[in-house]
This record gives C-alpha cells, sequence and structure tokens, in this order.
C-alpha cells in the first residue's frame, strides 16, 4: 500500500507570485493574493483573474443590454405586423 501525498501547498502565498507572501483573499475564488495583485472593488479584494472577468461580464452586460432592446423591437414589430394583418383580414371581410 502506497500512500499518495499530497502536495502541500502554501496557502499564504500569493496564487500569482509564489515567492511572495499573501496578504489578502479573493471574495470571488478564495485565491490568496499579495498586496500588489489585490484589487479593492468596493471594498472587497479580487484577484487579477476575476477583476479580469468581473469587467469582462460588465462589457457582456451591456451587449445582453443592446440585445434585449433589439429583441423587444423585433417583437413589437411582429405584434404590429400581426394587429395589420388581424385588420386587413377584418376590413376584407
Ligand atoms: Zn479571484
Ligand atoms: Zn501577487
Amino acid at each position: 500500500m502506497s500512500t499518495v501525498e499530497t502536495a502541500s501547498i502554501p496557502s499564504t502565498r500569493c496564487q500569482v507570485h509564489p515567492t511572495r507572501t499573501g496578504t489578502g483573499v479573493c471574495v470571488s475564488c478564495g485565491a490568496v493574493v499579495c498586496s500588489a495583485c489585490t484589487t479593492r472593488i468596493r471594498g472587497v479584494n479580487h484577484c487579477p483573474s476575476c477583476v479580469a472577468s468581473l469587467s469582462r461580464a460588465a462589457a457582456e452586460g451591456d451587449r445582453g443590454e443592446v440585445r434585449r432592446i433589439a429583441l423587444a423591437a423585433a417583437l413589437f414589430f411582429v405584434i404590429a405586423l400581426e394587429v395589420y394583418v388581424t385588420l386587413y383580414t377584418l376590413l376584407l371581410w
């Protein structure tokens, strides 16, 4: 029987800089980061990768808003067309 040794990862080290001591923990992913890597957003710490994904999510949120407006416009057009066709049919009768 051989026991698999689990490599003990020093959790007090910065995830980005293994030589630096971690001073904060990312609230999003729990990664330990040093003071240079910590970005404070609304008073809470974030690691560099989470800051990148946050800004990406914000950009995609803007795109989603545009898509929702376009969808609403398309829906309005379909309803208007439906009403027009219905009225036209009624007039023909
Ligand atoms: Zn993170
Ligand atoms: Zn660091």
